[in-house]
Formats: C-alpha cells, sequence, structure tokens
C-alpha cells in the first residue's frame, strides 16, 4: 500500500473558557477546560490516514506525559510514529487558550517542534523514500522543510508543501515544492503583487488554493477553475484547510487526478466543518461514501 509522508508540528491545545479573561496578576473562575490535539502536522496525518491512507510522521514531542498522549492520539489513528523523536531539553508543543466572549488568546509555546531541524529529516531519509508523497507545513524550521524538499526531489517523490501559518519561506523552497496549497490570505501574503487569479495562472498545476466556502482554485495549464466545494451548514471550521491536505494528499497517491484530488479534499474538509474540533470533525472513507457517495 503506498504510503504518505507527513513532517511536521504536534501539539495540545489546552483550552479554558471563561466569562472573561483575567487582567495581569487577577485570577477569574473559568466555566469549562478540555484538551484537544493539534499541530497542522498531527492534524494533516490524523485527517489522511483517518481515509484509510497509510501515513508516517517525522515531529518531535517531548518527554513528558503530553508527549505520551499525542502519540498515544496518533497511535489510535493508524499513523506510524516509529520515527517521531522524544527530546529530553524541552516540553511537548502546546497551546494555552483563552475563550472569553468567544474571542481567543492564545499563547503558543513550539516546544519539541522547534527542535525539528534538517538533520533529524536527513537521519530519517531511507523513511522517506519508502513514501510516494510527502507533506510539511510551516510549523517546523525551514531547514527542515528544504531538506525534506531536496530528499523528494532527488527520489522524485512528489513534495507538497503547506505554507501555513504564514511566513517569508526562501524563493528556492517554493520553487521545489511539487504542489503549493495556500490558503486564500496565505496565497496573498506569497504573491502580494497578483490577484489569486493572476498567481495560479502563474503556477499550473501546482498552486491550490483553499478559499473557505468557496471551494479551491487551480490552473490545469490551460485554464483556471474553482472548484466549487459541497454545501454544508458549517459549525466550527477550525482545521478545514488540514482536512482538505489528508484529502487531496489521498487522492494524489491513489493515483487521482489533480482536480479529483481536489474534489476528495473538499468532500472529506466540507464535512470536517459540520462538526466541532480541527481533529473531532475529520471524517472516515465510510462517512463520506454514506454521506455523499
Ligand atoms: P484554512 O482552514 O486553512 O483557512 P480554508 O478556510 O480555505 O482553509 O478551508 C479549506 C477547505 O475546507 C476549503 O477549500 C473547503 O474545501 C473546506 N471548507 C472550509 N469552509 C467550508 C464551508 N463553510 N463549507 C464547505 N466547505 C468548507
Amino acid at each position: 500500500m503506498k504510503k504518505i509522508l507527513v513532517l511536521g508540528s504536534l501539539s495540545t491545545d489546552f483550552v479554558a473558557i471563561t466569562d472573561r479573561r483575567p487582567n495581569v496578576g487577577e485570577t477569574v473562575q473559568g466555566n469549562e477546560f478540555f484538551t484537544t490535539f493539534g499541530g497542522k502536522g498531527a492534524n494533516q496525518a490524523v485527517a489522511a490516514a483517518r481515509l484509510n491512507s497509510n501515513v508516517v510522521m517525522l515531529g518531535k514531542v517531548g518527554v513528558d506525559s503530553f508527549g505520551e498522549d499525542i502519540l498515544e492520539n496518533l497511535r489510535k489513528n493508524s499513523v506510524d510514529v516509529k520515527c517521531v523523536e522524544s527530546v529530553t531539553s524541552v516540553s511537548s508543543g502546546a497551546a494555552l487558550i483563552t475563550i472569553a466572549d468567544s474571542d481567543n488568546s492564545i499563547v503558543y509555546v513550539p516546544g519539541a517542534n522547534g527542535k525539528v531541524d534538517g538533520e533529524y529529516v536527513r537521519k530519517n531519509k531511507d523513511t522517506i523514500e519508502a513514501c510516494d508523497i510527502a507533506i510539511a507545513q510551516n510549523e517546523v524550521s525551514e531547514d527542515a522543510i528544504e531538506v525534506l524538499a531536496e530528499i523528494c526531489i532527488e527520489a522524485k517523490i512528489p513534495f507538497i508543501l503547506n505554507p501555513a501559518p504564514y511566513r517569508e519561506l526562501k524563493a528556492s523552497i517554493l520553487e521545489k515544492a511539487t504542489y503549493l496549497l495556500p490558503n486564500e490570505s496565505e496565497c496573498k501574503l506569497l504573491y502580494p503583487d497578483l490577484s489569486i487569479e493572476e498567481a495560479v495562472a502563474k503556477h499550473p498545476n501546482k498552486l491550490v488554493v483553499t478559499m473557505g466556502s468557496k471551494g479551491v482554485f487551480f490552473n490545469d495549464g490551460k485554464e483556471s477553475h474553482l472548484v466549487e466545494t459541497f454545501k454544508v451548514d458549517a459549525v466550527d471550521t477550525t482545521g478545514a484547510g488540514d482536512t482538505f491536505i489528508g484529502g487531496f494528499a489521498t487522492g494524489l497517491v491513489n493515483n487521482l487526478s489533480l482536480e479529483d484530488s481536489i474534489i476528495l479534499g473538499n468532500l472529506s474538509a466540507s464535512e470536517s466543518v459540520t462538526k466541532m474540533g480541527a481533529q473531532g470533525g475529520m471524517p472516515r472513507l465510510e462517512e463520506l461514501k454514506n454521506n455523499k457517495n
């Protein structure tokens, strides 16, 4: 069975819901607390695995109970975590989220995700070369992404780069990506002098821009298309982009065309936004088959 490699971040969201945000030095009582698993890397790995893809994860956690839980959650979702490293010098990645009056404030601590470097990726070259497609996002170092891109080029493995969250990357890394998958606002930051239309026309069969409830825009070398997403009652769009990428990569690795892979991404992501939570809403293949045929 073909394999998808995901290089990226793994973290836990610690969420407190309160009526009022505390002032400096103040303690307020919260109404609710829960944790959810996150990190764009982990989310994309789970999204693809739920669609029965064979997924191998590369990333790092700390030697703490949060790291153990992160790994256990990935295993439960059938993601191969044998190459995920546990590092002693820092904590696992964590986001401390306070929700008051429907507004978020977030302290994000990259922790072990900040230790994912080129050397670690190079060490896992054989694992990468045994995969059929690779994915990375911007929550690990530029160096790590570049080494992965280079290994993929050498081994002729398609490389999907999701440049999220946006940060400046070397032009050479963007060039090395086989597929570049920003959302609409990331696309505007990547190509500030171009409209979305112009940007996809300049990067045919490569730049695939997710546009929320509108769907996805790309150019097939002849013309630009908007591939509309499915109409649903959205309740929580957290992780929609990550779910899309899991579906898109699953399509490509199963030899679907670029457009059909986009349709699978839309199908999976539109289903996910009908439920709460990033990973919580990610559909299993059976659910897609049942709901939409
Ligand atoms: P991100 O989560 O990275 O900001 P988008 O908002 O562009 O990404 O959403 C990614 C994909 O999720 C869209 O291309 C679409 O397939 C799906 N999606 C997002 N919001 C909706 C919605 N309201 N209805 C249906 N599909 C949606």
